[in-house]
């Protein structure tokens, strides 16, 4: 049956890559000591995460925490508070069972935004400080054209790094210059072919769809030039435009509807694209390319194992805790939480976040396995909580199921449908608790 967009809700209102967003966070009173929030924590496997808030322009569409250059010594002052951070992070682990890291990345903002002496500097935190073996390990690094320099994947490589992102968004100009990160074209293949001539094995390309003038023609030729390099994975975002970002000052109207048609026309363009050469869907976003080989050993699950983020804009993951350092989006705010950070002596406390109970637990282990394209086990969920999804939700999922967006396939897993897929930044808030879509309403974003 054909639904009109009309009868359906807006496709694209939340993108749910953690479960629950940063904006339901809130200062925690009394602060936990971390010695205590980490003392029952399984220590194997765990993911580690490196932020770098500094990039080289601010793209018009980012609400990610950085900052645009850093005034001088700042990132030698932010990587001493990282290196305090991690020293502190890792007694607090105690030395009774030591932590197993199964993956670590650098993020961003853009952390080949140092250069290469602050790259190496970064790995060493990261193996000599917090004991991940970056050459043993799937270890991921986000970098952009101008910064993705043959020093620093020199150093990156020879540490152990496995995949590399690139954030090209468009190939086309125009359209680089509309989404308000202007680049040429000619210094995107430049960086594809340095990241190429290096010796990591997994290249990740980011393309956006959606952006003002872009056509179907213009979208197919960013996904060709894109394709043309073989990566072994893609990942194609929607654009959003959100409040304090640079698009969001322009005139446009946020709930508009032709808007919406257009980017779930590219998105089904583009998927089908991908699918066509030789590249299966993971998630709404995702695209692995079928014969590419794993970016490193990963017995990791994103359900039920912990994280530790290390820098001032990173997360971190235990059972029952998920916390971070303050959140903000404009300039003015994130340079004093960046400028906080790096005068910060005393890491022994978490300072902001969320108590995860067991239905929030239960909401997350849902959301973070049904918006992958190999959808949940009923199995493993009821191993874990001892009830079946479907007496946890049964309004949500038979309101899936009513929308055509469960895949029939039969009672041991539940899969989204291609158009469920295609849905999935409406189909994420479906699943939010009352007590945090109350929290994220109330958030003053600044
Ligand atoms: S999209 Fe990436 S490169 Fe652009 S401002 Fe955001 S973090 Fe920096």
């Amino acid at each position: 049956m054909t639904r009109t967009l009309a009868r359906l809700p807006r496709p694209y209102q939340s993108y749910v890559y953690a479960y629950p967003h940063k904006t339901a966070y809130r200062p925690l009173e009394p602060r936990p000591a971390l010695r205590e929030v980490w003392a029952d924590e399984p220590r194997d496997p765990l993911s580690l995460y490196l932020h770098i808030p500094f990039c080289e322009i601010r793209c018009g569409f980012c609400n990610l925490f950085t900052r645009v250059g850093a005034p001088a010594d700042l990132t030698t002052r932010y990587l001493d508070a990282l290196a305090r951070q991690a020293e502190t992070v890792r007694a607090c682990l105690g030395t009774a069972e030591s932590p197993r890291f199964t993956n670590a990345a650098f993020g961003g903002g853009t952390p080949t935004f140092l250069d290469a002496g602050e790259l190496r500097r970064l790995c060493d935190i990261a193996e000599h400080i917090m004991g991940a073996d970056l050459r043993a390990i799937g270890f991921s690094v986000e970098t952009s054209p101008a910064t993705a320099t043959a020093d620093r994947l020199a150093v990156l490589t020879e540490r152990g790094a496995t995949r590399i992102s690139l954030g090209v968004q468009s190939f086309d100009e125009n359209e680089s210059r509309a989404a308000v990160r202007p680049q040429r074209r000619a210094d995107v293949e430049a960086a594809l072919a340095r990241i190429r001539e290096s010796a990591v094995d997994h290249l990740n390309i980011d393309l956006i769809y959606g952006i003002d003038g872009q056509t179907p023609a213009s979208w197919r030729y960013s996904l060709d030039a894109a394709l043309a390099w073989r990566p072994e994975e893609i990942y194609l975002y929607p654009l959003y435009v959100r409040p304090l970002t640079g698009l969001s000052r322009r005139d446009r109207a946020a709930a508009d509807l032709a808007w919406d048609e257009q980017r779930l026309r590219l998105y089904r363009e583009g998927r089908d694209h991908l699918l066509a050469h030789g590249y299966e869907q993971r998630s709404m976003r995702m695209f692995r390319r079928l014969d590419a080989p794993a970016a490193g050993p990963d017995d990791y699950s994103c359900q039920t194992d912990g994280m530790i983020g290390l820098g001032c804009g990173a997360r971190s993951y235990t059972r029952g805790l998920h916390y971070s350092f303050d959140y903000a989006v404009s300039a003015q705010q994130v340079r004093s939480i960046i400028d906080s950070y790096a005068s910060t002596t005393d890491f022994e406390h978490a300072v902001n976040g969320r108590v995860l109970d067991a239905d929030e637990t239960r909401r997350r282990h849902l959301l973070q396995s049904i918006l992958r394209a190999d959808g949940l086990s009923v199995a493993d969920y009821r191993a874990r909580f001892g009830t079946g999804p479907h007496t946890d939700f049964p309004v949500e999922l038979e309101l899936l199921a009513d929308r055509g967006w469960l895949a029939d396939t039969g009672p041991a897993l539940l899969r989204l449908s291609p158009e469920g897929l295609a849905y999935s930044d409406a189909i994420g808030p479906e699943f939010f608790s009352p007590a945090v879509r109350a929290a994220m309403a109330e958030y003053e974003l600044r």
